[in-house]
């Protein structure tokens, strides 16, 4: 279910959390666990549940909201990574605060299949 701001766990991490990157009314921090060498997480500091509501940002928040992210995985060292949005519990999003997983390095496959959500039942 989605959770409302004032319980949300990443609107808490922003506020207090420990960011590798912030800029903008974006943050980002490390997930506390990581499925590849390098995990990052890139959140918007307002809240917003999912991806699905996009057109809550402008097309120029939208816009900084995708440089920061280019920005994260720079900064934190990467050239080839990968950038992954789940959608909904069915696209496997545990919180419901829209965030960008930002993976880089070596993965760990078994997490990564739990985290797309490919293992069958
Ligand atoms: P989702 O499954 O919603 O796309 O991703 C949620 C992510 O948040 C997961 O990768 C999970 O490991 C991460 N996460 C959950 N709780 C915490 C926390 O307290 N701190 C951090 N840094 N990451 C968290
Ligand atoms: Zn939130």
């Amino acid at each position: 279910m989605p959770s409302l701001p004032e319980n949300c766990l990443f609107c808490r991490l922003v506020a207090e959390g420990d960011h590798v990157h912030a800029a903008d009314g974006f943050v980002a921090i490390r997930d506390i666990n990581p499925i590849a060498e390098t995990h990052l997480l890139v959140l918007p500091a307002r809240h917003v549940d999912t991806f699905r509501e996009v057109d809550a940002f402008s097309d120029e928040e939208a816009g900084r909201m995708l440089r920061f992210v280019a920005e994260t995985a720079q900064a934190a060292g990467l050239e080839d990574y990968k950038v992954l949005v789940n959608v909904g519990e069915g696209g496997g999003q545990t919180v419901f605060h829209l965030h960008w997983h930002v993976l880089g390095g070596r993965f760990d496959r078994g997490k990564l299949s739990h985290a797309l959500a490919l293992e069958t039942a």
